[in-house]
């Protein structure tokens, strides 16, 4: 280990307590998607004592700092502030009406705040040879979309998901690259995974099949029923299941939301909510199209007619292998041998979804993932086991990558971002998101 490297892991440990404390009390006031504004406060008064400038109510509620400066390139790090709603959880917050931190975000906010503390050691801010912006960012969990539905309406959103948001107002425009972290995702016992496991992307929809009402004995003839529509669309659905390819990970659920309103009446209104997954955007498109035509066909065929509303949500996640500066922090961290950390392959799949993957398709990201939690996801019984593995190591893993980005000038991360290769522009993804709604 150089002296950099003892410097940030010396800082951290000398935290430790601040940072365990920050912790607790994050797990125990979780706030919703684009409502994280006591979290993002704590967040941002943090990075004030540390002596760095604050830009606040970023996409409503992100919070932004920078450490270093020069012409170098500029590294985004990256915690969520949002929780899951999960009122059963024992740590969820009545105030929030039961959001939990049931999805280990508070975690990420953790390992944020720890690797700005010791990024902003004037020794170790020296030894930068670029730009390194901290940032607290919204809304991650695609959820409660009819409360973003009326964000949208009052003009203080564009897009459902916080990172997606941010890419689009521009926040993003001034990074070459980004590192994430996120407890597990992807099945794993080990303490540490190194990289990005490739993951599902989504597209959501919203099909209203209108129909003509009429009684439904004494004159069926006179009526479009809705309802037949809509099953024959979910037949054609399930008989589309067997062209979908095993490699690119199609899903499709779908919910019928509003159903016929009486028996006797032939239904003339039905919603029926879809979400369709793959692991790749042209297998995303592909099954996005098929179900637009399952709908629209078999409401033709019926003599219905589907109008079907296409909502872009994550982009999947694409895979990156583990690069130099993980590799490096994790030896830094695993000094005495004890931690078991594995690397992602590409044969990894992870089948839920993150707009990590919109960034992942703008910018190379330097991910890993961290154990010392067990438990399902989003469920009640996700909890924290292991404080040092789940919120102080991750501290130290981004800022001992950081360091590896941008020591020597910056050398790696010039190195990585050249060799990336971005599906868009940063222009060309507003652009592709602009023809959803
Ligand atoms: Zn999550």
């Amino acid at each position: 280990m150089d002296r950099i490297e003892k410097r940030i892991i010396e800082i951290i440990d000398q935290n430790k307590d601040k940072l365990l404390a920050f912790a607790e009390e994050g797990y125990r006031t979780a706030e919703g998607g684009f409502e994280e504004f006591k979290t993002a406060a704590r967040v941002a008064g943090l990075f004030k004592e540390l002596g760095l400038e604050v830009r606040e109510n970023i996409a409503v509620t992100g919070v932004e700092a920078q450490v270093g400066s020069g012409e170098g390139p500029c590294v985004a790090v990256i915690g969520e502030l949002d929780g899951i709603l999960c009122p059963a959880h024992p740590f969820s917050n009545a105030e929030t009406n039961g959001y939990s931190h049931a999805c280990g975000h508070h975690a990420q906010i953790n390992a944020l705040v720890g690797a700005a503390i010791a990024l902003a050691d004037s020794e170790v801010a020296a030894s930068l040879g670029g730009k390194v912006k901290l940032m607290a960012v919204p809304a991650e969990e695609f959820v409660s979309v009819a409360k973003r539905k009326k964000l949208m309406a009052e003009g203080k959103i564009k897009r459902c998901s916080g990172k997606s948001e941010m890419l689009c107002n521009g926040d993003f425009d001034d990074v070459d690259m980004a590192l994430t972290t996120h407890v597990h995702m992807a099945p794993s016992e080990s303490d540490l995974l190194l990289g990005n496991v490739s993951s599902n992307g989504t597209i959501t929809k919203v099909v209203t099949i209108h129909g003509k009402a009429a009684h439904a004995a004494a004159a069926p003839h006179e009526g479009i029923n809705a309802l037949s529509a809509a099953s024959l669309a979910l037949s054609a659905i399930g008989l589309l299941r067997e062209t979908f390819r095993d490699e690119d990970g199609v899903r499709i659920h779908t919910n019928i939301v509003r159903g016929g309103d009486v028996l006797n009446v032939v239904p003339d209104t039905i919603v029926v909510d879809g979400m369709i997954r793959a692991n790749n955007l042209t297998a995303l498109e592909a099954a996005s199209a098929a179900f637009d035509r399952a709908f629209e066909g078999c409401a033709h065929a019926i003599g219905a007619k589907a109008d079907v509303e296409s909502w872009q949500g994550y982009m999947p996640v694409i895979y990156q292998p583990t690069d130099d500066a993980l590799r490096l922090a994790a030896e830094a961290v695993n000094a005495d041998g004890s931690l078991w950390i594995q690397e992602a392959t590409a044969l990894q799949k992870n089948a839920a979804s993150t707009d990590v993957g919109d960034l992942s398709h703008v910018m190379p990201i330097v991910n890993f993932t961290h154990g010392g939690v067990k438990g399902a996801l989003h469920s009640s019984d996700f909890e924290v086991v292991d404080e040092e593995k789940a919120l102080i190591i991750p501290a130290k893993m981004f800022a001992l990558s950081v360091y590896h980005l941008l020591k020597n000038n910056a050398e790696l991360a010039k190195q990585e971002i050249a060799e990336y290769k971005p599906v868009f522009t940063k222009q060309g993804y507003k652009e592709y998101v602009a023809t959803f709604k």
